[in-house]
């Protein structure tokens, strides 16, 4: 899908392909769920054209095609693990966290779920035969906690180049949710022209949450979430990476749910996370980590600890 060139459209000429990806159409996709009147202004076309470039552009992307089971089979079989430096926990997911997939964290402040994201950033960059994806990472931060110290500290207690780590992991400040949705789609460019194999966002929902107060948004708030989410998986599949975002536990009760403990974004978010973790903290710098709902695995929990190092059994 990402081999056809935007050029290889019918319609499409050099100037049309430049100011379509000027305006962030990078990829078929893009076209194909675009509006014709959208796309004409736009590209500076004429409305039937734009038709028959998103026709063209369906058609080559494939959207709302089916796939046989066997090209899923094919598709799974380049499933890569990252490791997260605790074998326990790597066990709790089945040998890591999976490529072409999304994992969320959720707890309350200070349970771990920045620092398990430094760990599995640095980790990313790894070699395969290490447990790593041998790829440079997107980090989205949201609430200016990345800690460039901290990558240092988790690179230097795994012998790696602590400098050549820090130019593989590239962090974008978010500074509030459509930027945050944004940076999604400039990911995408990035990854064009360096594999990216992990993305975190970190915290999906602070910027969300945040924004759309009170009742009368929660629907408005929850449609973006949704899109974002998709667009997250979208990213992992196409570019066969792990996307890892972190959630709050609502303090107070959600309009949502009553429960203090549940994760903020409600059902938009656990339907499409395909690992929910819970962690909170326990004595010491130990954490427990509980595997909320997976397709394929059985809920369990195990302990963690976090340390200069990072993430330990
Ligand atoms: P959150 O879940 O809010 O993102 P963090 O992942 O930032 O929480 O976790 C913060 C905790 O991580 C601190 O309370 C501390 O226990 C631990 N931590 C952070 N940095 C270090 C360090 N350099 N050495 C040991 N532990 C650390
Ligand atoms: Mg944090």
């Amino acid at each position: 899908m990402a081999e056809v060139k935007l050029e290889e459209l019918p319609g499409v000429g050099p100037a049309t392909a430049e100011k379509l990806r000027d305006a962030g159409y990078n990829d078929l996709m893009s076209i194909a769920v675009e509006n014709p009147k959208t796309l004409a202004d736009v590209a500076d076309i004429g409305e039937s054209t734009a038709v028959k470039i998103i026709a063209a552009a369906k058609q080559a992307a494939d959207v709302g095609g089916f796939e046989s089971g066997d090209s899923i089979l094919e598709r799974r079989k380049k499933l890569n693990r990252l490791t997260s430096c605790s074998k326990a926990f790597d066990e709790l997911l089945g040998g890591g966290l999976e490529t072409q997939s999304i994992c969320e964290f959720f707890g309350e402040f200070g349970s771990g779920k920045t620092q398990m994201c430094f760990q599995l950033a640095v980790n990313a960059t790894m070699p395969v035969s290490k447990g790593g994806l041998d790829g440079d990472v997107i980090v989205i931060d949201t609430e200016n906690t990345f800690r460039p110290e901290r990558i240092v500290q988790i690179a230097e207690a795994l012998d790696l180049d602590p400098i050549e780590t820090l130019q593989k992991i590239h962090v974008a400040r978010a500074f509030n949710s459509s930027h945050q949705m944004l940076l999604v789609e400039k990911a995408q460019e990035i990854a064009l022209k360096t594999p990216i194999k992990l993305m975190v966002v970190d915290s999906l929902t602070a910027h969300f949450r945040a924004e759309y107060v009170g009742r009368g948004t929660l629907a408005e708030r929850q449609g973006l979430l949704n899109k974002h989410m998709h667009d997250l998986l979208r990213f992992a599949d196409v570019n066969n990476a792990v996307i890892a975002v972190t959630n709050q536990v609502a303090a107070k009760p959600d309009a949502f749910f009553g429960d203090p403990t549940r994760p903020v974004g409600g059902h938009i978010v656990g339907h499409a996370s395909t690992y929910r973790l819970y962690l909170r903290k326990s004595k010491g710098g130990k954490r427990i980590a509980r595997l909320i709902d997976s397709p394929n695995l059985p809920e369990a929990e195990v302990v963690i600890t976090v340390s200069e190092e990072g993430i330990r059994d």
